[in-house]
């Protein structure tokens, strides 16, 4: 009895990852035609500065439609991306994109800050900085308008302090992203050239109902402001959760309570009409 279960245990297990390997060849197959086939996109979602009621900028997040799977969330392939590599190649095809992207509104009068999103291997690449500066060129997008979101988890080497002095001295903004979650020391972040912090969602989502989440936010918070750091909420979904973000001093902010990523298009007319009267957001 105890064989035929391990048996039968065992089978499931080679079945599941048999359907997993072939998700996931067939994954990358279909990423790799992607890009040629037209089924990439970015979408942006608008960061806001609540206290001086305006957009200050966006965030670029890859979309992909695949013709018959549908959309397919980055937090699913992404990581695959990462792992063979082919996130060099994404990776660049997104911040040409919302390179050009940022140039054409700001040529409307919409000089607004571009966030994007790097991976580790992205920056580990030996030639990352002149890929940047290669695409700033070529698109004519200012370089102090770019900012770089990175994780905790990019950043846990100390050799890469040096790779992240090189890209700030090509005038663009580092940030780090889902502050919180990783494995950042508070030495590390001192050492780390970065300009803004991002306090990730899971800690907004649960301000508003656990006392001691909120004590971690307010903590962020001050952290931030005496190591001279912007810091971003993310994920804010409720009004109550703006005002105790901003009784606590946090005043730029990112989430769905003011719009979720959308196209360019949209971004554009959040630009001209402001967001939401009742938000008061206009500009
Ligand atoms: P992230 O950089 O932390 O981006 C924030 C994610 O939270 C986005 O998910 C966004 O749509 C979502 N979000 C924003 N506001 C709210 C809210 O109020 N409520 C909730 N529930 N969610 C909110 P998305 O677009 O699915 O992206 C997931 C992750 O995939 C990103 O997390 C980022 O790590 C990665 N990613 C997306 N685009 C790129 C890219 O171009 N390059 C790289 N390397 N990573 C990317
Ligand atoms: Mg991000
Ligand atoms: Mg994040
Ligand atoms: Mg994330």
């Amino acid at each position: 009895y105890v064989a035929k279960e391990q048996g039968g245990t065992f089978h499931f297990f080679t079945r599941l990852l048999m359907e997993q390997n072939i998700e996931r060849s067939n994954l990358l197959n279909a990423l790799h035609a992607a890009l040629e086939r037209d089924e990439l996109d970015v979408h942006f979602q608008p960061k806001i500065d609540f206290a001086e009621n305006k957009i200050i900028g966006v965030e670029a997040l890859l979309r992909w439609r695949h013709p018959e799977w549908g959309m397919i969330a980055p937090d699913k392939f992404i990581p695959i991306a990462e792992e063979t590599g082919m996130i060099l190649k994404l990776g660049e095809w997104v911040l040409r994109k919302a390179a050009f992207q940022h140039k054409k509104w700001a040529d409307l009068g919409f000089p607004i800050n571009m966030a994007v999103n790097f991976s580790m291997r992205q920056i580990q690449h030996p030639r990352i900085v002149e890929t940047i500066q290669s695409i700033l060129q070529e698109t004519g997008m200012n370089p102090a308008s770019l900012e770089i979101e990175l994780t905790e988890h990019t950043l846990i080497h100390s050799q890469h302090v040096s790779k992240l002095e090189e890209l700030k001295k090509l005038g663009l903004k580092l940030s780090l992203d889902d502050f919180g979650t990783g494995y950042c020391s508070l030495r590390y972040l001192k050492d780390f050239p970065i300009d803004a912090i991002k306090i990730d969602r899971s800690f907004v989502e649960n301000m508003t109902h656990e006392p001691h989440i909120a004590a971690l936010n307010s903590t962020i918070i001050y952290l931030a402001q005496q190591l001279n750091y912007d810091v971003i909420a993310e994920g804010v979904e409720t009004e109550e959760q703006v005002n105790l973000l901003m009784e606590g001093g946090c005043h730029l902010m990112q989430g769905y309570y003011f719009s979720r990523p959308v196209p360019s298009e949209q971004i554009l007319h959040l630009l001209k009409n402001g967001i939401d009267q009742e938000k008061g957001i206009t500009k």
